[in-house]
């Protein structure tokens, strides 16, 4: 007799795409009814705390990248980008890459975890002038950028783009922004030894943040201190801005204060000279996503209690990219890699309630606590209810990331880099990473001439 196997496919290798896999392989690995694929674009599992720490040099690129394979070994996985997703005749098509023919792939049940990609609200110069800090890529290119600016700035003798080469705008007060910018000044500082021109007074770091407070989802005590600790280190917060230009060389601002300290202060529009703006400042779901037939708000799939989409029994949607509800506030939960893994597994739960006839699982959430480092061996955390900052706060962060990471040998690398950083300066080697770069060709100026 030949039997029908079931198929459960997962979209995304991200937190939640991985963590509902490991859930899954675990219930019906061995089960020759059940067949498990995911397809995802990166064939790794993405480590997106420690991002920050790459762009700063302090971790090795391939350190935080987690090979799916390794880690989901019962899964049969597709290295691909997903076209399409019909619900209705349960079929995912994948682009056609290259030599690769296009794929389609048949389901029984499908678990939606395809997170986010950066929101530029609209602004195509922010878009297309700006660095990033999503993905593994972005990570690398910036600090490249980083060094290439000191690199530049080292032997400029125009005063004011010096300064435009020595700026560094994060925009962005969340996790991505403040820790990007705590690990930036790190970097600039640790590098800055080999610059003989360059001084400390120099660098400057600014963060932008349209809300009043950074961190949010932070008490208010901590996300002061992170506040208070960065600015005495020379990073400079500004609140309630918003960034609304920005062209490669100069960001322009705009104050989103009400209650103005100086009334008659009409400078409520502000420009920085700067190379190198990096835009953490929100997320939006993908494309694959407002495009497929499953029922979306402000672009993410809408789910029930049980984490199914809206009309699709056995289709579920999981972490960034799903729409759920925070049942006391009745906003949205943020998004964060916490959430993702404990809505995986609520989705694997009710994927096998299904399967074997028993009652669903309601998600409900409940957090372990926040942490967040914020440069030079520091960080905050609330943690069980207690409320850390300074170095135990910095060491709980690297303590409990690191127990997360789910490779052995990667955990051993990180530790590794850790270890190596408290005796050794940063690598400031700077590194051409595309094929070919263009010869360009610049106008010869004489010792005296300061135009570029
Ligand atoms: C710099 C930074 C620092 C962060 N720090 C923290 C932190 O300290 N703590 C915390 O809890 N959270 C943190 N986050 C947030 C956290 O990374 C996300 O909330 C989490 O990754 C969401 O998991 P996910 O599985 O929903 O999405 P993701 O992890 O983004 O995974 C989505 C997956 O889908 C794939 N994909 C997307 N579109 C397609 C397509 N069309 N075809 C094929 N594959 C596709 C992607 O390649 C990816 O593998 C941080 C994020 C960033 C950027």
């Amino acid at each position: 007799m030949v039997r029908n196997k079931k198929k459960i496919v997962i979209l995304g290798g991200g937190f939640a795409g991985v963590e509902c896999a490991r859930q899954l392989e675990s219930e019906f690995g061995d089960d020759p009814e059940i067949e498990l694929v995911m397809v995802s674009e990166d064939n790794f599992l993405l480590f997106t705390p420690m991002l920050p720490q790459v762009a700063s040099g302090m971790i090795e690129t391939r350190h935080i990248v987690l090979p799916i394979r390794t880690i989901c070994q019962k899964t049969k996985f597709y290295e691909g980008k997903i076209k399409n997703v019909d619900p209705y005749g349960k079929l995912v098509t994948l682009w056609g890459t290259g030599d690769k023919r296009s794929i389609s792939i048949h389901y029984d049940f499908l678990v939606v975890a395809l997170g986010s990609e950066t929101n530029f609200f609209g602004m195509a110069d922010v878009e297309k002038n700006a660095y990033t800090m999503k993905t593994l890529n972005d990570a690398v290119m910036l600090r490249n950028r980083v060094i290439d600016m000191l690199e530049q700035a080292e032997n400029e003798t125009d005063p004011i783009l010096r300064k435009s080469f020595l700026n560094f705008v994060v925009v962005g007060g969340g996790f991505a922004g403040i820790e990007t910018a705590g690990e930036l000044m790190d970097l600039l500082l640790d590098a800055r030894k080999h610059y003989h021109t360059i001084h400390k007074r120099d660098l400057k770091v600014i963060v932008l943040e349209a809300l009043p407070i950074i961190l949010p989802g932070f008490n208010e005590k901590l996300a002061n201190f992170a506040k208070e600790k960065m600015t005495i280190r020379g990073i400079d917060i500004r609140l309630q801005t918003a960034v609304t230009s920005f062209d490669g060389n100069e960001v322009t601002t705009k104050s989103l204060d009400q209650n103005p300290k100086d009334p008659i202060d009409e400078t409520i529009v502000d420009i920085i000279r700067t190379k190198t703006l990096i835009w953490t400042a929100g997320v939006t779901p993908v494309n694959t996503i407002k495009r497929s037939m499953l029922k979306t708000d402000r672009g993410k799939v809408v789910i029930n209690e049980f984490l199914e989409a809206q009309g699709f029994q056995g289709v579920f949607a999981i972490g960034d990219c799903a729409l759920f509800l925070n049942p006391e506030t009745k906003k949205p939960f943020p998004p964060t890699a916490q959430i993702a893994e404990a809505q995986a597994k609520v989705a694997a739960k009710n994927l096998k309630a299904i399967i074997k006839n028993t009652e669903k699982e309601k998600f409900e959430y409940h957090s372990k606590g926040q942490m967040a480092i914020i440069g030079k061996r520091s960080g905050i955390a609330t943690f069980f209810g207690m409320n850390i900052s300074g170095f135990w706060a910095w060491l709980i962060w690297r303590n409990i990331y690191l127990s997360k990471i789910p490779i052995l040998d990667k955990k051993i690398r990180v530790f590794l880099d850790w270890a190596i950083d408290l005796f050794f300066d940063r690598d400031i080697s700077r590194l051409k990473l595309m094929k070919h770069e263009e010869e360009k060709e610049y106008k010869v100026l004489d010792e005296v001439d300061d135009v570029w």
